[in-house]
């Protein structure tokens, strides 16, 4: 492996620098640009946080004489707008001082990079990532990161040719300036922190944002299933200075790329071609999956990488931790662990993929409960019961006559499933773990969740208990 190069924000030297918001971002941006010679005032409400920031020369922000400054670096997490600003970004905007985002920064790094942006309420994360495995099979220099994972200013140089993969949150959007991608990629559009927002509309805008100064070449790909999405979709068509690539799941997409018949149909370049059966992709499951293969494979069709190499290295795709993750087999009956899934809505899009399914469910929670999963409950051969939502949920469930297991903890529930899943011996028995809830009431967060799960399955895959 080459050695891999910092980024260069020398453009930053001698200059100075307003950070709020200390998180993992904010740090990140904080201690980049300090080591490239800037001058960095940095502040974090929360002392906790501050407390952190070892290294960083912190500077109550409230007051700060705004001349001078060359910009606020601000954490996505904090608003500028709706529903008010933070008094520091409020002070920045009045004395006219631009606000930006650490994505913003790596452009400014990185201007002869490309970059492929990603963002829609659900699938970013599968979409963000899968995309990364099939670059990085075909053999491109690329970084993934951006909304999860690493912050952008941690990223390796990559300079010409090389690729910048970002998960884009809506707030991320708002943070930009003057990066444009080289793909933007909008998945879908459902109501979603409208609080942060000022309502659907503003929730809208802010998506849009992905697609600001991009020209053809450039590419646009955009989901063309809700409402929301294909209006921006038939706005940005009327321009003909874009490229534009529909996406649909449900309806022929002519000139960009769609489904039929379970098929990837790949219609961008003048001629439907049907490209993968999309049933022959275990680990992304369902049509919300099949949205994020879509998306990625037109990613990489926009970056001219072969549609062969693509649909060689889609199996590959091992799928991400905690959605719909497949654990382990054992005897014919698949584990699979959706910890990620805390609301029905969630829970839906994964019941939707099995036939035989010993659920286990519950939690803390959501005020929506179970609404919306009863045409789900053919499904079920048996409900096992977790954490504070047992008592809500289980006479839904009997009402429904699906026979229920009150298990208190996660190992009597995994254990009771695998029992009973063996008893029946039906052909494609899954164990779903698919809670529908948070996790509050028994773990600090999903993902702790999902990975006690994977743990208990092995324990009995190697044989031992449960
Ligand atoms: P995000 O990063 O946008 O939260 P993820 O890729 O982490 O999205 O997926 C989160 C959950 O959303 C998944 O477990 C699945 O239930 C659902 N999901 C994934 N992709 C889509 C999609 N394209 N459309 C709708 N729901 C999806």
């Amino acid at each position: 492996m080459p050695q891999q190069q910092t980024l260069d924000l020398s453009f930053a030297r001698n200059r100075r620098y307003a950070v709020l918001g200390l998180g993992k971002s904010g740090l990140a941006s904080a201690r980049a640009l300090a080591a490239a010679g800037a001058e960095v005032l940095a502040w974090d409400d929360t002392p906790a946080a501050r407390d952190k920031a070892a290294g960083v020369p912190l500077r109550d922000l409230a007051g700060l004489d705004w001349q001078g400054v060359e910009a606020l670096v601000l954490s996505p997490g904090i608003p500028h707008t709706w529903p008010r600003p933070h008094p520091v970004a409020a002070a920045a905007k009045a004395a006219g001082r631009p606000i930006v985002g650490d994505i913003e920064l790596l452009a400014l790094a990185e201007p002869a990079a490309r970059y492929v942006g990603i963002t829609g309420t659900n699938g970013k994360s599968t979409t963000t990532a899968l995309i990364g495995h099939l670059l990085q099979q075909a053999g491109r220099r690329i970084a993934v990161g951006g909304n999860l994972g690493t912050p952008a200013l941690t990223f390796p140089a990559l300079g010409t040719d090389g690729i910048y993969v970002l998960e884009m949150s809506s707030y991320q959007l708002e943070l930009i300036q003057h990066l444009t991608f080289d793909v933007a990629i909008l998945l879908n559009i459902t109501p979603d922190h409208l609080d942060r927002h000022g309502g659907m509309a503003g929730y809208i805008a802010a998506k849009r944002h992905v697609f600001d100064g991009q020209k053809a070449p450039q590419v646009a790909i955009v989901g063309i299933d809700d409402a929301a999405s294909a209006a921006i979709a038939a706005e940005l068509t009327s321009d003909p200075n874009r490229r534009v690539w529909p996406l649909s799941v449900e309806n022929a997409a002519p000139g960009g790329l769609y489904v039929a018949d379970g098929w990837l149909v790949d219609d961008t370049e003048g001629q439907a071609a049907r490209r993968l059966d999309l049933g022959s992709l275990p680990r992304l499951p369902g049509r919300h999956n099949w949205q994020n293969v879509l998306a990625a494979y037109g990613a990489l069709r926009a970056l001219a990488v072969p549609a062969e190499t693509i649909l060689r290295h889609l199996p590959g795709f091992p799928g991400l931790a905690h959605r719909q993750e497949l654990v382990g087999e054992r005897d014919g009956v698949r584990f699979v662990n959706d910890s990620k899934a805390t609301n029905a809505d969630a829970t839906a899009k994964a019941l939707g993929c099995y036939e035989a399914i010993y659920w286990i469910l519950g939690g803390r929670a959501k005020e929506t409960g179970l609404a919306g999963l009863e045409p789900f409950f053919p499904r079920i051969r048996q409900a096992f019961l977790i954490g504070e939502a047992t008592a809500a949920f289980r006479p839904v469930l009997d009402r429904a006559g699906i026979a229920t297991a009150a298990c208190g903890e996660l190992p009597a529930a995994v254990a009771a499933a695998w029992k009973a899943a063996r008893q029946d011996a039906v052909k494609d028995a899954v164990v779903l773990l698919s809670p529908a809830c948070a996790s509050f009431d028994q773990y600090p967060n999903f993902e702790v969740r999902g990975d006690h799960f994977r743990q208990l399955v092995q324990l009995l895959l190697e044989g031992g208990e449960a």
